[in-house]
C-alpha cells in the first residue's frame, strides 16, 4: 500500500463505523461495569451520523473529511466521549491539512495532534485509566515505526498492536478521570470502554489500509 489518500481515509472512517457498530454491546456493557452503559450507544449514534453526512457530500482534503467528522461528534455524542472523540479528528485533520496523499510520517503526526488535542481537553495523563492509556502507545508504536522507514501500512500495524496491550493495561487501572473515577478503588479489574474503542479505531486505521 502507498500513502493514505483521502479515499483511503473516509475508508477509515468508514470501518471504524462498522467496528463500532460490531462491538456497540460489547462498549456499552464495558460502560455498565464502570460508568453509565452508554458508550456504545453514544459512538454508534455519533458514527452513524459521521457516515451520513460524508456519504452524502463527498469530502476532497483530508482536512474537510476531519472537520466534518469531528464538528458531527460534537454535535451528536452527549457525554465525555463526543468532544473527546471530536477533539481527535478535528486537530488530526488541522494536522493532515490538505495533503493528496500522507506518507508514515505525516500521518504519525496527525495522530500525535489528535491525541494532543485529547490531552488537552480531558487533562487525562497515561495510567489514569482513560482512551489515551490505548492512543499514547499507538502514537509512540506509530512514531517508532515511521522513523525506521516503515510503511504507512506498516506502521498502522505497529500502532494497532500497541494499542490493544495499552487497551488491556487499563484492567488494572483505578480511574482518575470521567465517570469511572467516581468509584474509586472499585474501578479497578475492569477494561475502560474508551480505550476499548480508539483500539476499534486504530484497528479499523489498520484494516483501511491493507485494503
Ligand atoms: P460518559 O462517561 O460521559 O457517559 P462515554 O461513556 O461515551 O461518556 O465515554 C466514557 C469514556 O470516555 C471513558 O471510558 C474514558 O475512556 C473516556 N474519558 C472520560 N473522561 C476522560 C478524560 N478526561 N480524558 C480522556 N478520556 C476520558
Ligand atoms: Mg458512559
Ligand atoms: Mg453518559
Amino acid at each position: 500500500a502507498g500513502d493514505a489518500t483521502t479515499r483511503d481515509l473516509i475508508g477509515w472512517i468508514e470501518r471504524f463505523h462498522d467496528l463500532v457498530r460490531e462491538h456497540q454491546a460489547e462498549l456499552t456493557e464495558l460502560d455498565s461495569v464502570i460508568g453509565d452503559a452508554d458508550h456504545g450507544s453514544n459512538l454508534a449514534r455519533g458514527m452513524d451520523a459521521v457516515v451520513a453526512k460524508v456519504q452524502a457530500d463527498a469530502p476532497t482534503t483530508p482536512a474537510d473529511l476531519f472537520k466534518t467528522v469531528g464538528m458531527t461528534l460534537v454535535s451528536t455524542v452527549g457525554g465525555a466521549s463526543g468532544p473527546l472523540y471530536g477533539t481527535f479528528f478535528l486537530r488530526f485533520g488541522g494536522s493532515a491539512g490538505a495533503a493528496e496523499a500522507l506518507d508514515a510520517t505525516a500521518l504519525g503526526a496527525a495522530l500525535r495532534a489528535g491525541l494532543d488535542g485529547v490531552v488537552a481537553r480531558g487533562k487525562a495523563a497515561p495510567g489514569d485509566k482513560t482512551m489515551i492509556d490505548a492512543l499514547t502507545p499507538a502514537a509512540d508504536a506509530w512514531d517508532a515505526a515511521a522513523a525506521s522507514g516503515a510503511s504507512v501500512l506498516d506502521a498502522a500495524s505497529a500502532a494497532r498492536d500497541a494499542a490493544r496491550e495499552g487497551r488491556d493495561s487499563t484492567i488494572p487501572l483505578v480511574a482518575r478521570k470521567g465517570r469511572a473515577s467516581y468509584l474509586g478503588e472499585r474501578s479497578a479489574g475492569h477494561l475502560d470502554p474508551g480505550a476499548a474503542s480508539t483500539t476499534l479505531l486504530i484497528e479499523a486505521l489498520a484494516d483501511a489500509l491493507a485494503t
